[in-house]
């Protein structure tokens, strides 16, 4: 334990702490922008910005559409709709993510189904999923079911955990096998990419966020991404209170939602998404400091960024020996290192319990060693 902190230690800058777990950054356009929309009045859901923060998005990542909306959890409730997840569905999705990824399947009105971590990259092992799917699923009608509840099995919802890619090629190869959409939760991993592609490219549609905490922030907001024009028309209406133009007297075919991202907020978006190669190189050379100050420590594992993948390292991650966390995160605070355990599992949740899921012994053994680690960009220098 005293290893594990003076290694900690040495990766922070001199100095007093305390050093938070993840600072938003500010140091471009920001200001300007923002007083660019109180100058001119635009700060509300329609607006310049929200065009150029979109294409921007769309741009960096190379998915054809992007759709800004309030927050990420809205992004994922979109995302999921235009997925075709319907009344009455199971949507399968990592036991270990934040509650916003399970809420989104529950405000579909459809259950989340929850699958086990790897302690390799945090997310889906495709191999034991795979194996899983074998067992519980029967074709009804042409449509994969769960044998177990007889309810459609609709998609898949993958989660690039603190960061890490999971293995999209093959999550989306079981996908196609058993007529399952994959959607992605790409709310931690603006910037990442697998196989050379930016994440979002491997879903039908996908989400981000862009929250106080995360990798770049419109102080509350998210996307939806995809390389699907129809699905992207329909994101947008969706989310525009499903308003049809050309009518003088305001006219609504659907029952939408007010969940596109107000002007205000795509301009600090756009000032921080010119800030974010600087912002990822930062955060590269953090992670670079953690993982060789842990290579050869025994009693605790730096998680690098998968093979074939670059991560974003949004929060960076030490797997320690079972029942050391706590004290750990105990003495760490002390000394002024925001350490922080990872999300209560989903199927542990009051609201999820009674939930369909995978055999979690071991998920439960593997998330009760993680700890994030402090993870700003400003922990690193200009240099
Ligand atoms: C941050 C996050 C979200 C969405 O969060 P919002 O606060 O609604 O923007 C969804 N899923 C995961 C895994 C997240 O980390």
């Amino acid at each position: 334990m005293d290893d594990i902190l003076a290694r900690l230690r040495g990766c922070l800058p001199q100095g007093e702490g305390p050093w938070p777990l993840h600072e938003p950054s500010f140091q471009g356009h920001e200001w300007a922008y923002v007083k660019d929309c109180l100058d001119s009045g635009w700060v509300s859901s329609v607006g310049a910005y929200v065009d150029r923060f979109e294409s921007a998005l769309s741009s960096y990542t190379g998915v054809a559409h992007a759709v800004a909306t309030v927050n990420g959890t809205a992004a994922l409730h979109i995302a999921l709709l235009v997925a075709g997840v319907e009344p009455g569905d199971e949507v399968l999705v990592p036991a270990l993510t934040f509650v916003a990824t399970s809420n989104a399947i529950r405000y579909c009105q459809a259950t989340p189904h929850f699958i086990a971590a790897d302690e390799s990259d945090l997310g889906p092992d495709p191999q034991a999923l795979d194996a899983y799917l074998r067992e519980i699923l029967v074709e009804i009608d042409g449509q994969a079911c769960n044998a177990f509840t007889g309810k459609p099995l609709r998609a898949l919802v993958a989660m690039h955990s603190f960061g890490h890619p999971n293995r999209l090629d093959a999550l989306a190869e079981i996908c196609s096998r058993y007529g399952l959409t994959l959607v992605e939760d790409a709310a931690e991993a603006l910037g990442t990419r697998y196989q050379g592609l930016h994440v979002g490219h491997w879903g039908r549609v996908a989400a981000l966020s862009f929250n106080g905490n995360k990798i770049i922030t419109t102080g509350g907001g998210g996307a939806v991404l995809t390389n699907d024009q129809d699905l992207a028309r329909r994101a947008r209406h969706l989310a525009t209170t499903a308003k049809v133009a050309g009518h003088r007297e305001l006219f609504h075919d659907e029952t939408g939602f007010n969940y596109r991202m107000p002007n205000l907020n795509a301009a600090l978006g756009l000032a921080q998404m010119e800030a974010l190669n600087d912002l990822l190189r930062r955060k590269r050379m953090l992670a670079q400091r953690y993982q060789e100050a842990f290579v050869d420590c025994s009693d605790a594992r730096f998680v690098e960024e998968p093979p074939d993948a670059d991560s974003n390292y949004w929060l960076n991650t030490l797997l320690v020996g079972e029942g050391v966390r706590d004290a750990l995160l105990d003495r760490a605070e002390k000394l002024g290192i925001q350490a922080r355990p990872a999300w209560t599992l989903q199927h542990r949740l009051p609201m999820y319990r009674y939930c369909p899921s995978m055999e979690m012994t071991a998920t439960e053994r593997l998330a009760a060693r993680i700890v994030n680690l402090p993870s700003s960009p400003n922990l690193v220098g200009e240099d």
